[in-house]
């Protein structure tokens, strides 16, 4: 469920895409951190979700949702919280997205790189 106020919620917000969520099922501690979790056991649950995200076939839908709904925790699409964080820093309040499709738009690099073999610790 999202968590802030609806009223933030983007209309379009059906949730129809997470029929085909490969985390369906999954238990929601890979991609939900205890509060104050840091260090290395975060880095290591975020990795975890990522790699989890980077198998998915809704992973765009996801991304684009939580951008646009400013999702405040969790991994989504493969973003974390901080990734998140560093795109809203770019984007003037007044133009946040909120069209379907839009935090693909303004967000299109951040999210590929968020699955990147650098962002999952492989190295070629
Ligand atoms: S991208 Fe990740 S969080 Fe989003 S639906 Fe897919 S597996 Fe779940």
């Amino acid at each position: 469920m999202p968590q802030q106020p609806l009223a933030q919620v983007p209309a379009d917000a059906r949730w129809n895409w997470q029929e085909d969520a490969a985390c369906q099922g999954m238990d929601s501690s890979i991609f939900f951190h205890p509060q104050n979790e840091r260090g290395s056991a975060r880095s290591k649950r975020d990795r975890a979700a990522k790699l989890v995200c980077a198998q998915c076939p809704v992973r765009l839908e996801c991304a684009d949702y939580a951008i646009r709904a400013r999702e405040p925790y969790g991994v989504w699409g493969g973003l974390t919280e901080e990734d998140r964080e560093h795109i809203y820093l770019r984007i003037d309040a007044r133009h946040h997205p909120r069209r379907k499709g839009d935090g693909l738009r303004i967000a299109g690099s951040d999210i590929d790189r968020a699955i990147s073999g650098n962002a999952l610790g492989i190295t070629a």
